[in-house]
């Protein structure tokens, strides 16, 4: 059977001529929330590099690891995870309810069909919640009624940025440095920071890199940027980073040894995690 969304029973509020970020990177996971527009731009992508698909499942999880080390370790009772991305296995607050039942969520999304299926999975949780909000608006998001409500802002936080600032478009007015600038001020101390992003990793596989970006940036979804390492490591704005510090995600505490060499894609897929003392 087809893990594929058939065209035919698109929501009225999908415009399923125009691929979503959330849908490719679904497509990316091979789940079932995406349409023929979001799997042409996955082709597109694996012309560039056929392991492409290898981008989304090490950032998922990486994405995993650290809100179990945010959880378990660091002992983060309260998340804001911009840029959820639609439900998946495992979600956030699956993974750091499991270790603190109490652990408050809040998703933050733009895409309708994230919201739709987040809202439903969520309907019997009372400690996570959506909201619909640009994630690229610091200030705005951060005056929003929900989040103000729903977290302590006295207490730590885990602020979240998976996947999200390499689909920031708007670099000639407000910088990614900025943004990011804008929710560390706002974090009380104690706070985490955990971003992950497209890395060019500037060897013998930046040329493949940079082709992925090339066919991300020319597709109809039309973002997708590669930075690099300084680049990157820009966006904690002089965080104390927590050891290995911004590495490839497959580095970052991996489950075991790697017993094959990393691919392209997964050398261009890098996440760290900082804390505000
Ligand atoms: N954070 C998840 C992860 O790492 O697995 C999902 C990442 S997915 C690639 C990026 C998500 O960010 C999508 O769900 C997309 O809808 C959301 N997004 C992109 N731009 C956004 C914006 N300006 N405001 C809110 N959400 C945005």
């Amino acid at each position: 059977m087809s893990r594929e969304t058939s065209d035919a029973s698109v929501p009225a509020y999908i415009d399923p001529s125009k691929p979503s970020i959330a849908r490719v990177y679904d497509a990316f996971l091979d789940g079932e929330d995406n349409y023929e527009v979001d799997r042409e731009v996955v082709r597109r992508v694996r012309k560039a590099a056929p392991e492409a698909r290898d981008l989304a499942v090490e950032n998922r999880a990486f994405l995993i690891r650290a809100c179990r080390f945010l959880a378990r370790q660091a002992g983060v009772t309260q998340y804001l995870d911009c840029g959820s991305g639609l439900p998946t296995a495992e979600n956030v607050h699956q993974v750091v309810q499991r270790v603190a039942p109490d652990a408050r969520v809040v998703y933050v999304d733009n895409d309708p069909l994230v919201l739709a299926h987040g809202r439903a999975l969520l309907e019997e949780n009372e400690s996570a919640v959506f909201v619909a909000a640009d994630i690229f608006e610091p200030e705005r998001l951060l005056d929003d009624d929900t989040v103000k409500s729903r977290l302590d802002w006295s207490e730590p936080i885990a602020l979240l940025q998976l996947g999200t600032l390499h689909h920031y478009n708007g670099e000639d007015t407000r910088t990614r440095k900025d943004i990011m600038r804008a929710y560390i001020e706002a974090l009380p101390s104690g706070s985490y920071v955990a971003i992950s992003h497209f890395l060019d990793p500037e060897d013998e596989y930046s040329a493949t890199a940079r082709k992925m970006e090339e066919m991300f940036l020319h597709s109809m979804m039309g973002s997708g940027t590669f930075s690099t390492q300084d680049e990157l490591r820009e966006l904690f704005n002089g965080l104390d980073m927590v050891p290995p510090g911004l590495v490839r995600c497959a580095d970052w505490w991996p489950d075991g040894p790697h017993l094959k060499a990393l691919n392209a894609a997964q050398r261009s897929i890098a996440g760290g995690i900082a804390r505000k003392a």
